[in-house]
């Protein structure tokens, strides 16, 4: 499939603005502090308004300089999210998909990289022929043209700023929208702050100033906002949001509290219960239903009465960071409400575990699941849990890296190739028994930006297989974002050995799903499930996981129960038997 290139586009600014002025657009910006949910914000409203029957779509708007955020560590910025059309997101997109229907594509995602990269490549093409290019108004036309292109085709589109009122980087985003504002009219767009309202132990109390002083950054630039969402750890009262209303000049009943809740998903809930969708509609004069919250209802009450909890490690080695995997961990987490089940989830540092250690460290994981990666930092400890799941029939669930790694494994400690290894360990010129090798088209790329196989691609599954039975289907789509592929020379002795490659990709003959029909649940995907996973829509891989994790479960509950009969001694050294 030929993809479009990566690099920014120019958007013809007139003819986009004047087929876009039927949307309503709803801003997000952020004050006070980053990380207070406005991406969660924009997420919801959206998830209200779809319940309302609105055609809504996201987009972000990310200040830094990066073309995207694809070459940056997860250390740095946390997952990078991938769309069904390729590109390399912040993991707001993730969020966007998951509480909307909306179908998130490259033009949902800007960066002032990808804004100057068009500007520039226009400048070299003579576009501008005589005019200094400036920032106003090049730079923030083409920032609106992204707007209106990603409007198109819906009623209303959400715009989030990333970053926080301020911020010398997110200047032209800023006057794009006011300007975008006028355009579009005002009585056709919201400016709705998030912000955040400290309290102050020693006094007690819930302190509003730092809210007042980012709506006055705000009024300095000039954007008044219309909503102001107060992210805050205690309840709000009436007075607190008079005041805040008299002195930001909005309307009381648009100071919506947003007070910490348990769960992400029930911020949708939190923020209807607080008139936010209601006063949207109203103030965009938008003709819609009350809204449908049924599904988010259902979800909340599975969330906090789970029926039983069950055991899962994730081995990687992001583990302090779990923004680093954003969408696996909510995965799971949907995985678990298929389940009617709370998940522990573990994140086990891949670097601690070695062959010796992994059985103790492990024993009390219902399932294992390791997760995408680069590099060879770690990678011993990844191995080591594999194996440990492998041979102790503890489910196991590859993803991307965790796939090759099983390919790996397998090949050394069952096939008795003990040099097996993958390119990205070994470089260019390694030699040996490459198991994971380059895909053919890799071999002579050297920008490290945008380059992998990304975005959705078909699969074929085999007839029989447990995929299958998992999909019920024989042909898939999912996502990817990864360099190096399963080498065919290896499949034959593979399945002659016992595992077996139930997914392919024909169209490309890449192996995407390995499995083994011997093990209770043992499936690796080349693919990223988890970022088609919603939580009213559990990705079935990680449901049928999570149901293999309980089975685990209740086996050594089994065990336990057996051996608790007899002596202490003899019991502990049975249960441990069934365990390591
Ligand atoms: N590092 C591996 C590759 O590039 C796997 C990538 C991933 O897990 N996303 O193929």
């Amino acid at each position: 499939m030929v993809r479009k290139s990566r690099r920014a586009k120019s958007v013809s600014t007139t003819k986009s603005t004047t087929k876009a002025m039927k949307q309503k657009f709803i801003f997000v910006t952020g004050g006070v502090v980053s990380s207070i949910g406005k991406g969660l914000t924009a997420a919801s409203l959206g998830s209200l308004l779809e319940a309302r029957g609105v055609k809504v779509t996201i987009m972000k708007m990310d200040p830094y300089i990066n073309v995207d955020p694809g070459t940056m560590s997860p250390f740095q910025h946390g997952e990078v999210y991938v769309t069904e059309d390729g590109a390399e997101t912040d993991l707001d997109l993730g969020h966007y998909e998951r509480f909307t229907s909306a179908v998130m594509t490259r033009s949902n995602s800007v960066s002032t990289g990808q804004i100057y990269d068009a500007v520039i490549q226009r400048e070299r093409r003579g576009d501008y022929l005589g005019g200094t290019v400036q920032v106003i108004p090049h730079v923030t036309d083409e920032i609106k043209a992204r707007a209106y292109e990603a409007a198109q085709g819906s009623e209303v589109v959400i715009v989030e700023i990333g970053g926080t009122v301020g911020d010398i980087e997110a200047q032209p985003f800023f006057e794009a929208i006011r300007q975008l504002r006028s355009e579009v009219g005002m009585e056709n767009s919201i400016l709705v702050h998030v912000t955040y309202v400290p309290y102050i132990a020693a006094a007690g109390e819930l302190k509003s100033k730092p809210t007042q002083h980012s709506v006055k950054e705000l009024r300095m630039i000039g954007l008044q906002p219309d909503f102001l969402v107060c992210r805050a750890e205690k309840p709000i009262d009436e007075a607190l949001k008079k005041k805040i209303a008299l002195f930001c000049s909005v309307q009381p009943e648009h100071v919506i509290a947003a007070q910490d809740s348990r769960t992400i998903y029930e911020v949708p809930l939190a923020l209807h219960r607080e008139g936010l969708d209601d006063r949207v509609v109203k103030r965009l004069s938008l003709d819609t239903d009350k809204p449908d919250l049924k599904g988010w209802q259902h979800l909340v009450k599975v969330l906090h009465h789970p029926e039983r909890t069950v055991r899962i490690a994730v081995v990687g080695k992001y583990v302090d960071l779990k923004e680093s995997y954003k969408s696996l961990h909510e995965a799971l987490v949907h995985g678990g409400v298929a389940n009617h089940a709370k998940l522990e989830i573990t994140y086990v540092d891949s670097e601690k575990l070695t062959e010796k250690n992994a059985a103790q460290a492990l024993s009390d994981a219902h399932g294992i699941l390791v997760p995408g990666g680069f590099g060879t930092r770690g990678v011993d400890g990844k191995l080591a849990s594999i194996k440990y799941a492998r041979e102790k029939q503890v489910p196991y669930f590859g993803i991307c890296f965790g796939m090759q790694l099983a390919a790996i494994e397998f090949a050394r400690n069952v096939c008795g190739i003990r040099d097996a290894t993958s390119r990205e360990f070994v470089g260019d010129g390694g030699r040996g028994n490459l198991v994971i090798d380059f895909m053919e088209e890799q071999r002579t790329i050297t920008n490290k930006g945008g380059t992998m196989r990304l975005g959705a691609y078909p699969c074929d599954i085999q007839k029989g297989s447990k995929v299958e039975q998992v999909y019920k289907a024989t042909r898939i789509s999912e996502r990817h974002r990864h360099r190096y592929e399963f080498n065919n020379k290896y499949k034959a002795l593979f399945e002659k050995k016992g595992m077996q490659a139930t997914g392919v990709c024909k169209e490309r003959d890449l192996v995407e799903i390995v499995e083994l029909p011997d093990h209770p649940w043992f499936v690796a995907v080349q693919f990223h499930p988890e970022f088609k996973s919603k939580p009213l829509a559990p990705h079935p891989l990680f449901t049928q996981f999570v149901k293999a994790s309980l089975q685990r479960q209740k086996v050594l509950a089994g065990v336990e129960k057996r051996t608790a009969k007899g002596s202490g001694v003899l019991a502990e050294s049975a249960k441990k038997e069934a365990r390591a």
